[in-house]
C-alpha cells in the first residue's frame, strides 16, 4: 500500500516521509485516531516506505517484492497482533492473533486497509455484545517472536492494531520491551482510543495524532462514488464527520438499516414503559426462567401475551389486542403472574400504581413505591 493509495492526510504523510528520510524513526510510535481517519492504512504504508528499496516521489515503489509483501501483510519481518475472541470460548483458553491471520489479511485486502473494529468484530462473528482483546499469552508471543533475528528488512516490526484491547498483563509484558528494546525492532501501535493506554506505554512511544479526514476530501470521495450532486456530496461528508468508514456506511445506505433497528428498540422500550411493565426492561433473566417466554427468548422474538399457542400479540401490546387477557385464567396462565393471586410475581398487592401521565415532563417513580 503506498501513500498515494490513501484518501487524504497529505500533510500527515509528507511529515511521515521527511522523517524516514531523515533517519528519525523512533523505536515505537503511536498513531492515534479514528480507523475512518487512516489509521491502519496509514501504518501499512509507512512501513512499506521504511522497507522499500526503490523509493521514489516520496513514496515506496509498490512493486517491488518488500511492498508487494508488506502491502498483503506477508512480509516475514513484520509481525501483526489485533484483538481476536470467540463464541463458547472456554474459559482460561488462549487465542493468538495468529490463529485469525488469514481472516484479518483477507478483511484487510477487501477494505484497502480501512477496517473498523465493528468491522473486524462482525468478521469474527462475535455478536452485538462479544469484543475482541488481546491477552497476556500474546504478549509472551511478541517478545518471543522479537528474539528473533530479522530475515530480509532491516527491521523487525511488530504492529499492534488496538492496543487499547490488551488486558493488563499484556500491557506490562510490552512495557519491558518498551522499555528495553532490541536493536532495529519497531513496534507500532495503531490505536483509536490512545487515552486508555497506559501512561508508562505512553510515555515510551513518539505519538503522532491522526486528525479526522477534511470535508472536501470526504465529499469528492463520495463524488467518485456515484453522488454527482455537488451540495448532496458535501452534505454526506458533513454527516460522516471526517470518517471515511462512515461515509461509506452512508453511501451504502447501511446505516438507514441500523438506525430503524434501534429506532424499533426505543419504541418497544417505550412501550413497556408506558405499560408500567419495567421490570420487562430490566429483568431478562426473570424472563427466561419464566415457563412461556423460554422458546421466545430464544430466538429473539417478542414474547406473546399470553400462554395461548395461536397468541401472535406482543407482550407490550397485550392490553390493546389480545382477547385473551380479559379472561381470569388467560390472566392466570400468563409468566408474569403469581397463579394463586392472578398478580404479577413482582406485586404485593392490587393496589392500582400511579401512571404516567400522558405528556408528563418527568417520571417520579422512587425506588420506595416498590415497597407499598
Ligand atoms: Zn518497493
Amino acid at each position: 500500500m503506498r501513500f498515494a493509495d490513501i484518501t487524504g492526510q497529505e500533510e500527515l504523510k509528507r511529515q511521515l516521509v521527511r522523517s524516514i528520510d531523515a533517519g528519525r524513526v523512533s523505536h515505537a510510535l503511536l498513531l492515534g485516531g479514528r480507523s475512518g481517519a487512516g489509521i491502519l492504512p496509514l501504518a501499512v504504508a509507512f512501513l512499506q516506505y521504511l522497507n522499500c528499496r526503490h523509493r521514489r516521489d516520496g513514496d515506496s515503489c509498490g512493486t517491488c517484492p518488500d511492498c508487494l509483501r508488506i502491502a498483503s501483510l506477508e512480509h516475514p519481518d513484520l509481525h501483526l497482533v489485533f484483538p481476536v475472541n470467540r463464541q463458547g470460548k472456554k474459559s482460561g483458553e488462549a487465542m493468538r492473533s495468529d490463529e485469525f491471520l488469514p481472516l484479518f489479511r483477507k478483511l484487510f485486502a477487501e477494505r484497502r486497509g480501512w477496517v473498523s473494529p465493528q468491522q473486524w468484530y462482525d468478521r469474527l462473528d462475535l455478536g452485538r455484545t462479544l469484543r475482541g482483546m488481546i491477552a497476556a499469552r500474546e504478549a509472551d508471543e511478541i517478545i518471543r517472536k522479537l528474539s528473533f533475528k530479522s530475515f530480509e528488512a532491516d527491521y523487525k516490526t511488530m504492529l499492534v492494531w488496538l492496543p487499547e484491547a490488551m488486558n493488563e498483563g499484556a500491557a506490562n509484558k510490552i512495557l519491558k520491551i518498551l522499555e528495553e528494546p532490541w536493536e532495529r525492532t519497531l513496534f507500532l501501535l495503531v490505536s483509536e482510543r490512545p487515552d486508555r493506554l497506559l501512561p508508562t506505554i505512553l510515555s515510551r512511544t513518539q505519538q503522532i495524532h491522526v486528525p479526522p479526514l477534511r470535508p472536501e476530501v470526504l465529499a469528492q470521495y463520495a463524488q467518485r462514488h456515484g453522488v454527482a450532486d455537488t451540495a448532496e456530496a458535501h452534505r454526506r461528508a458533513r454527516l460522516a464527520g471526517g470518517d471515511l468508514i462512515a461515509l461509506e456506511h452512508l453511501l451504502a445506505g447501511t446505516d438507514d438499516a441500523r438506525r430503524r433497528e434501534d429506532f424499533e428498540l426505543f419504541r418497544t422500550l417505550m412501550r413497556l414503559s408506558y405499560n408500567d411493565r419495567h421490570l420487562e426492561l430490566i429483568g431478562p433473566r426473570r424472563r427466561r426462567n419464566s415457563r412461556a417466554s423460554s422458546s421466545a427468548a430464544s430466538c429473539g422474538a417478542p414474547r406473546a401475551c399470553c400462554a395461548r399457542a395461536s397468541c401472535s400479540t406482543p407482550a407490550w401490546n397485550a392490553s390493546a389486542t389480545c382477547g385473551a387477557r380479559s379472561s381470569p385464567s388467560a390472566r392466570n396462565s400468563h409468566p408474569s403472574s403469581d397463579p394463586a393471586t392472578s398478580r404479577p410475581w413482582w406485586r404485593r398487592s392490587n393496589r392500582p400504581w400511579p401512571r404516567f401521565p400522558r405528556t408528563g415532563t418527568r417520571l417520579s417513580y422512587s425506588p420506595i413505591s416498590l415497597s407499598r
